[in-house]
């Protein structure tokens, strides 16, 4: 089984470019696989590590744990990541960096659920630039997860797979497989006029990439601002598309020296592309950059299904395809055409619901204000932060316990006064959705309820209006419940699936227990999706 994800990555993509994609990659998908498409998301944020947690296990982050891409970790009052584990060491990376594990992901996968039914015979293998795409998909129960360092330029994975890296993977790291793009060109792949028919000028003003030693015009020289391959350098290979190209030859060499798909024992390899998410950040999903990398992932694609298909046969091969999230306009470019894009800035939102909380709770306005601490702060890299996470607020339970402060009653002040910070569309408070206070027909409500884990997440979550974020620096993001964010393929192929377009509504949660019932085994344990039985062979 090839599980094909590409991150950040909407629907549309498929759509506005598919008469220039080759035969072999996205265009084979679509041709030969069953293809929804009105696939989305129902849980918010539509972030990657949800996103991620969510398709192999065909659970919500309600059910899977993996509530973002970082969260609050009250014990440690710590920011943390979705695949944060001390307790295991890196290799093939430097000895200090941080390691990682899936064991924050509270849910089997279709990988997991495969090795069980096998006595462990089935492999299962997880690759992505990103540590999270690599370690979630794969699961918990994995051979291995594979992800890119940046520290070291390498392809690592952790200790808690196994106590050193395999032959192959230290023969693929001594090549310095990173380095060779060291001053690469980034060129567009077709002629500039197939880009100003479709997305535009290639340096519009909302194209805002300063300090990242990058510009917004092609071409594109790699070097990140450093001299030669280091940190730097790596940081800015991210976002170039030519780890897409690195990627396909280590899922290669993981297919070769692993042998995948050569015994009777279904193995499962997870790829997760990770550049289009990188330069869709940099350059907003309207861009030249991002058709760019479209363009050439479908190459990617292509070259890696006809690798499988000539060493296993795709006849023998069931494939998957999805993407983790969408992203939304660049803000400045969502006003200029009159969407109503805008950013709210943190000191805003912090500034009113302060002062609200101060208004209601120090009405003489004593000094220092004992209501300062009633919100948690948290801990990044040894500074202490007053933001929020994932829109989601924090309460500082010792500090209103101490004052005898009313949970329900501070909850709706908090709330109140979020939803006067102009922008902010929705607001709903931990006692709402515990207590199935929100309507599972409102798709906001639903949403925000599927991306709410009661231990991790908080206790207030705002939802910003369309096209706004509540960001202030980066470029283009996602992570909202809209439909820009949440809409993304859903592609299944491979013997018993018949071909076409379905209308039927889906989400890429239905992707693992559809993938289940077709390998004939038992569902991943919180699969909560539906078999996409409309497409099944009888
Ligand atoms: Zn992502």
């Amino acid at each position: 089984m090839l599980f094909i994800v590409v991150d950040q990555f909407r629907y549309d993509y498929l759509e506005r470019f598919d008469d220039l994609f080759g035969p072999n990659g996205f265009r084979r998908l679509t041709r030969d696989g069953a293809s929804w498409a009105q696939s989305n998301y129902d849980h918010m944020p539509t972030y990657t590590a949800p996103g991620h947690g969510t398709m192999m296990t065909g659970a919500y982050p309600a059910e899977s744990g993996i509530i973002g891409n970082e969260w609050l970790d009250r014990p440690s009052g710590k920011r943390i990541t979705s695949v944060t584990d001390e307790s295991v060491k890196l290799l093939g990376g430097l000895p200090n960096d941080p390691a990682a594990s899936p064991s924050r992901l509270m849910a089997s996968t279709v990988g997991d659920e495969m090795r069980l039914a096998t006595n462990d015979r089935s492999k299962v293998i997880g690759i992505s630039v990103k540590d999270r795409s690599a370690i979630l998909p794969a699961g918990r129960h994995a051979n291995a997860a594979y992800w890119f360092s940046i520290s070291s330029g390498t392809m690592v994975s952790s200790t808690y797979y196994f106590n050193q890296l395999p032959a192959w993977v230290t023969s693929f790291n001594n090549t310095k497989p990173a380095d060779k793009y060291f001053g690469a060109k980034w060129e567009r792949l077709l002629p500039e006029s197939e880009y100003l028919k479709r997305v535009g000028p290639d340096n519009p003003s909302w194209e805002n990439v300063s300090g990242w030693g990058d510009t917004n015009s092609f071409p594109h020289t790699i070097t990140g601002g450093a001299t030669k391959p280091e940190r730097n350098f790596y940081i800015g290979l991210d976002y170039s598309p030519f780890t897409n190209d690195m990627l396909v030859s280590f899922a290669q060499e993981a297919i070769i020296n692993e042998q995948l798909g050569k015994d009777d024992d279904t193995d499962v390899l997870t790829v997760s592309f990770s550049a289009n998410d990188y330069v869709g950040h940099r350059f907003g999903p309207y861009s030249q950059e991002v058709m760019d990398v479209t363009l050439r992932t479908d190459r990617n694609v292509a070259t890696l299904l006809d690798f499988v298909d000539a060493r296993v046969g795709l006849a023998n091969t069931l494939v998957a395809f999805t993407a983790d999230h969408g992203v939304s306009p660049i803000p400045e470019q969502a006003a200029a055409l009159g969407l109503g894009g805008g950013r709210i800035p943190f000191a805003t939102v912090m500034g009113k619901i302060q002062a609200a909380i101060s208004a209601r709770y120090n009405p003489q306005g004593k000094i220092p204000d004992p209501t300062a601490d009633y919100l948690l702060r948290f801990n990044e890299g040894n500074v202490w932060r007053e933001w929020f996470i994932n829109n989601n607020i924090y309460f500082n339970y010792d500090a209103l316990k101490r004052d005898g402060v009313n949970l329900e009653e501070f909850s709706q002040v908090v709330v109140a006064a979020a939803l006067t910070v102009p922008g902010i569309a929705r607001c709903f408070s931990r006692l709402q959705l515990l207590r199935g206070a929100t309507s599972v027909t409102d798709p906001i409500e639903r949403r925000a309820l599927h991306g709410f884990y009661p231990s991790r997440s908080g206790d207030v979550v705002m939802v910003a209006e369309p096209y706004k974020y509540i960001a202030e620096t980066i470029t283009a993001t996602h992570g909202s419940p809209y439909t820009y964010d949440t809409h993304v393929p859903t592609i299944i192929m491979g013997a018993g699936v018949n071909a076409g377009r379905y209308w039927e509504p889906a989400t890429p949660a239905d992707i693992a227990p559809t993938l289940s019932a077709l390998l004939r085994i038992t569902a991943p344990s919180n699969s909560t999706g539906r078999v996409l039985v409309e497409a099944l062979k009888r």
